[in-house]
């Protein structure tokens, strides 16, 4: 492995359940140190390709990379040499952590097994020193995970994830299930640790707003598929498919039932079926600006800055139309 070789590379990966098809050819690499946030609605199939590079799925089709090496269909056995290269954190901390077991022992457990094994002294001391590092005095480690608040909980299970020193680190919907008070204290405890530490970070999240100051890149999944792909930067100053669009039209409020219906507004109806997606482009059922072509044809990723965005109307040289502007409900440049 060189610098050059991405922490996490994604060819033209594909997950079916049976005739359900929750990701169908989604490619895209990160490199070492860089957080990549893959954003999209509730059911687009975000976290089936979290579980597919923890290889808690084994793909139907195409290729995941982790630090070079080809994981798509390696045997549970194989796969546990590689169990430290990679480490994820769930949505919802209450049924990630075993409840029967004490803090300290969950947090400990990578380095009880494995390549990185340690004698219980050495083990305990960098408990105590992982615990610190989220934020959580070395008495937790005597408590149960039930004892603890959703904050807290979720720092346990951050600091498990970390124990091994990860070169990447997937986080599906970090923050989702915590209370709104504690959402941006565990989001900027993330973020402190990414700088410091420096791992790769698949950051999975429907909420574009929370990864302003997090993502360096972002890929916006629709219905299984990449629709666009930038800088965050770019993305934020200028989203240029439609779906991307109407994504950030939805300004970030605090209640996710005023969240939802604002998105409404753009974005109409629920997301369609994954058993049967609409021909041509998937968001066509969706979109305000869609033309009889959507129906037809694919439409091919188009190069827009560093990135690319998969629309008709994006035209060659990058520029496009705005749904936010065309249907009144303009935000800034
Ligand atoms: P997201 O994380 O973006 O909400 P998911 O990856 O959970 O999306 O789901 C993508 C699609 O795959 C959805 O239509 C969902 O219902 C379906 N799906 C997810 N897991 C399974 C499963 N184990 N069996 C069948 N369908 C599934
Ligand atoms: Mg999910």
């Amino acid at each position: 492995m060189t610098d050059q070789t991405p922490a996490l590379e994604l060819e033209d990966l594909t997950m079916h359940y049976g005739p359900v098809r929750a990701v169908d050819g989604v490619s895209f690499a990160i490199r070492p140190g860089q957080v990549t946030a893959l954003v999209g609605e509730s059911g687009s199939g975000k976290s089936t390709v979290g579980r597919c590079v923890v290889r808690l799925v084994e793909p139907t089709a195409g290729t995941v990379r982790i630090a070079g090496t080809d994981i798509t269909h390696l045997s549970r056995r194989v796969l546990r040499k590689h169990r430290d290269d990679v480490s994820i954190v769930f949505q919802d901390p209450a049924g990630s952590l075993d409840p029967r077991m004490l803090v300290g022992d969950v947090v400990g457990e990578p380095l009880r097994i494995g390549a990185r094994r340690l004698p219980r002294k050495e083990r305990d001391r960098r408990v105590a020193e992982e615990l610190g590092r989220v934020g959580l005095r070395p008495a937790v480690a005597r408590r149960y995970p039930h004892e603890l608040s959703g904050g807290q909980r979720q720092r346990v299970s951050i600091a498990r994830a970390l124990i091994s020193s990860p070169t990447l680190l997937i986080a599906d919907e970090p923050t989702s299930a915590l209370d709104v008070s504690v959402q941006a204290a565990v989001l900027n405890l993330l973020a402190d640790l990414q700088r410091d530490i420096g791992f790769a970070c698949l950051f999975i999240t429907h909420d574009l707003s929370a990864v302003e100051y997090l993502a360096d890149e972002i890929a916006v999944m629709y219905l299984g598929q990449l629709v666009e792909m930038g800088s965050r930067e770019r993305i934020f100053a200028r989203p240029r498919h439609p779906y991307t669009q109407a994504l950030l039209a939805a300004a970030p409020v605090a209640d996710p039932v005023e969240q939802r219906s604002r998105t409404r507004v753009l974005l109409g109806d629920d997301l369609p079926s994954a058993l049967d997606p609409p021909s041509g482009c998937r968001f066509r059922t969706r979109c305000p600006l869609a033309f009889d072509r959507c129906a037809t044809e694919v439409p091919p990723p188009i190069p827009v800055g560093d990135g690319y965005a998969a629309c008709h109307l994006v035209r060659p040289d990058g520029t496009g139309p705005d749904v936010r502007v065309s249907s009144g409900h303009e935000v800034g440049a």
